[in-house]
């Protein structure tokens, strides 16, 4: 099976991930504040976070920014359950804003037209879906005039730039999110970071992160002695391991040679597909993709993704509609409520795209999915 996406693990990885096993530190040491300053030099944020997951750090961006039960938080449909779970982790009610057909990123018309009818939600979560980033000038705009602040899902951009500047400067943002899972750009097993450029936020995301838990002595409220620690707020185990930190670091070092790998194969997939009866994916002239993804659409997508995977051909779907899945239906959500998300649903499939498919490969898909759309 040719996987959708996977890592790439060479003899650096190894070594480093190897040496941290020998160290005095498997967790709370060195590695975790070296990733960190990796993703800052990346993004150009002053400050980040790392977490076991990106889905600790949106929930830690949430709580940093006191997102709790009466607020309420938006995303898109088009996303992994996560950008909205979230939301209710901290108690808030969830709803959503529908995507623009073309881009299948949040789209700032339905935005501005649900403001206009709604309380605005507390937080706002647009998704950089597939490594291209939403229209974050229009959208920051509607933000800020609305009192929202927005954390960017760029669970897919890390290494993607916007407007010349790099994803995770939060130029436009409060907070933007990565994800480090093996199918994301770079890796550290499981793993995420959030970058701000607000020093309170990073010190509140750094508490949410370690059970809330500090020995500074400006947040502690007295000092009994050497092993004094306070809880000052609630906090979860969130903290990414030292193996995993660096990992992430060796990775890090072939980010823009991972996206270069995945531009070239994008360019390549562009032109195999050129004549066949599908869409492919919209690239933006606003900036450059991480390129997590290569989501074409097709009529009888069930038929189709069904002939490439007895094919040998590990085809996804990116998303299932968030609100049409049964937690979400439970409260209410239907289908119909966001028909941009669903109608992209209908026609998606993901085809493999990573730094490690070669030509072969990819001939292959193109041949095997070729069949599919003639049959
Ligand atoms: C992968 C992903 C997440 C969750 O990332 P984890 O690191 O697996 O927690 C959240 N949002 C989006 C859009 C993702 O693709």
């Amino acid at each position: 099976m040719i996987p959708y996406g996977r890592q790439i693990i060479d003899q650096a990885d190894i070594d480093a991930v190897t040496e941290v096993l020998t160290s005095d530190f498997l967790t709370q040491g060195p590695a975790v504040p070296r990733f960190e300053e990796a993703v800052k030099t990346a993004t150009g944020a002053p400050h980040a976070v790392a977490a076991n997951s990106a889905t600790s750090a949106l929930h830690i961006a949430c709580m940093a920014l006191d997102l709790g039960p009466g607020d309420t938080l938006w995303t898109v449909p088009n996303t992994f359950v996560a950008s909205a779970n979230v939301g209710l982790y901290c108690g808030a009610t969830v709803d959503f804003v529908d995507i623009d057909p073309d881009t299948y990123l949040m789209s700032a018309d339905a935005l501005e037209a649900k403001l206009a009818k709604n309380p605005p939600p507390k937080v706002l979560i647009p998704v950089h879906f597939a490594g291209q980033t939403c229209d974050m000038e229009r959208i920051s705009g509607l933000a800020k005039a609305h009192g929202i602040r927005i954390i960017e899902d760029a669970s897919h951009s890390i290494g993607a730039t916007y407007k010349d500047t790099p994803v995770g400067a939060c130029q436009f943002s409060d907070v933007a999110v990565f994800s480090f899972h093996p199918v994301k750009i770079v890796t550290t097993a499981e793993g995420g970071c959030a970058t701000t450029q607000d020093a309170a936020l990073a010190r509140r995301m750094g508490l949410h992160r370690s059970h809330g838990v500090t020995r500074d002595p400006d947040l502690m409220t007295r000092q009994e002695g050497g092993w004094y620690y306070e809880q000052v707020t609630m906090g979860y185990n969130y903290r990414m391991t030292e193996l995993q930190a660096a990992l992430g670091v060796s990775q890090m070092q072939k980010l823009p040679e991972f996206i270069n790998a995945r531009h070239r194969i994008r360019a390549r997939y562009d032109d195999l597909l050129a004549e066949l009866p599908l869409v492919r994916p919209y690239q933006s002239p606003d900036g450059r993709s991480a390129l997590h993804l290569y989501p074409i659409q097709v009529e009888d997508r069930a038929r189709v993704f069904a002939h490439l995977r007895e094919n040998g051909i590990g085809v996804n779907v990116h998303y299932i509609p968030v609100h049409l899945q049964p937690i979400y239906a439970a409260m209410g959500f239907k289908r119909g409520d966001f028909p941009n998300a669903e109608r992209y649903y209908s026609r998606a499939i993901s085809l493999p795209l990573h730094p490690g498919l070669t030509e072969a490969d990819q001939d292959r898909v193109v041949k095997v999915l070729a069949m599919a759309l003639q049959t």
